[in-house]
């Protein structure tokens, strides 16, 4: 473990090459007007997923009826969801030719199925322009809703992603208005719906954690019969947000993949630049195989 003092760790490097394919993939989401979270969530593995042609599309909006404090996207109150969305990102994941395609969107407490009309509405439409294509959506907690999570998992996603983000103690610090049982719930209930459905999640790791209460996370989503599991090193996102408490060397992320590999997962990423979409579709066939 190497405490944060504000210098990064010779692991916590990326480059940036230029990219032809990373400008084409940014100039199709200016054509069809779409919001990324690689963007807004100032991900640090925009670079390297843009050059590879990918994406993770951000709907209903760039700003969070919620004001986590890991999370870079704006808090405040958004705009009503827009109908056209829907078919503009389906023909913008036709043009990019994604065989995989990865949507989130922000919190919305505003809206009464809190969103779960329009991920389906998404969906659909995806299927419609992109059939071969498989669909992760990695959705918000829904308050817990029943209803809504079951108009999700009716629309027949490929995968079903929901991130607990940290360890239950650290809660009321990183997610205030999130609980941890409830987002276990979500992933629980998903699976009992769908039971053919993958389900994944995800934490992040150096917010001050200790080892057993990630072992316990892991141990809790088995539970909850989760597929895959990403496990990512926290970066701040600007000085207004949460501080590093702690940079996890790589050999440790490697401890947890053996460790969730044991455990029974049926794939598993862990790694510093790990996110929850990073390299969807590789995760997504390993969890695949048999
Ligand atoms: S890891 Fe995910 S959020 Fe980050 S740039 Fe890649 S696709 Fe976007």
């Amino acid at each position: 473990m190497l405490q944060a003092k504000g210098k990064f760790p010779p692991w916590i490097k990326k480059r940036l090459p230029a990219s032809p394919v990373a400008d084409l993939t940014r100039r199709i989401l200016e054509q069809y007007d779409l919001n990324t979270v690689c963007r807004s969530a100032h991900c640090p593995n925009i670079g390297e997923c843009f050059a590879r042609g990918t994406a993770t599309f951000m709907i209903m909006g760039n700003v969070c009826t919620r004001s986590c404090r890991f999370c870079a996207v704006k808090t405040g109150k958004p705009s009503p969801p827009e109908d056209s969305e829907p078919e503009r990102i389906s023909l913008a994941a036709k043009e990019m030719g994604l065989r995989h395609v990865v949507v989130t969107s922000v919190t919305r407490d505003d809206l009464e199925d809190g969103g779960a009309a329009h991920f389906a509405a998404v969906i659909r439409a995806l299927r419609k322009h992109n059939p071969q294509a498989s669909v992760e959506v990695l959705v918000p907690d829904f308050k817990g809703s029943e209803d809504s999570v079951r108009i999700v998992v009716d629309a027949q996603p490929d995968v079903f992603n929901h991130n607990v983000e940290t360890v239950l103690s650290l809660y009321t610090t990183v997610r205030p208005e999130a609980g941890y049982r409830t987002s276990l719930g979500v992933l629980a209930l998903a699976k009992k719906l769908r039971t053919d459905m993958l389900t994944k999640s995800g934490l992040m790791l150096g917010l001050g954690e200790r080892h057993e209460e990630v072992e316990a996370v892991l141990y809790d989503l088995r539970r909850a019969d989760c597929d895959i599991v990403t496990i990512g090193q926290y970066l701040r996102p600007s000085p207004e947000h949460l501080p590093v408490v702690e940079f996890v060397e790589p050999a440790e992320f490697e401890r947890y993949l053996g460790l969730c590999k044991q455990m029974g997962f049926r794939a598993v990423a862990s790694g510093p630049f790990v996110r929850s979409s990073y390299n969807a579709i590789e995760v997504k066939d390993e969890a695949q195989r048999p």
